[in-house]
Parts: C-alpha cells; structure tokens; sequence
C-alpha cells in the first residue's frame, strides 16, 4: 500500500513541504488519492498523486 513521505524538498525554495492530509483511517492510504503539502519557508502548496508502492 501507498504511504506519503511526511515531508519532501520544496522544488520552489529548497525549503521543507510538511504533509497536511490527514492519513485516512488504518493509514489506509491508496494509489490515486490525492495528498497535499505546505511548504514551511514558502507557503507554496503541492498537490500530489499517490503512486503505487512498487513493493
Ligand atoms: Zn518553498
């Protein structure tokens, strides 16, 4: 199953983006949801798509 990365570089800064989607229920995360990130210098948001987990 999927997981977001926590955080990830910020591509406009270089700075930190923080996950600011709650994980769903059990972290039953699936390819295709959509999760969104903050980042901490910036403000700038990043909308991303879950990949699947190549495990
Ligand atoms: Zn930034």
């Amino acid at each position: 199953m999927p997981t977001p990365e926590p955080t990830f570089p910020c591509v406009e800064c270089g700075g930190v983006c923080h996950l600011l989607t709650a994980a769903p229920e059990h972290d039953a995360w699936e390819a295709g949801d959509i999760v969104a990130y903050r980042c901490a210098d910036c403000r700038e948001r990043f909308d991303l798509v879950l990949a699947d987990d190549p495990d």
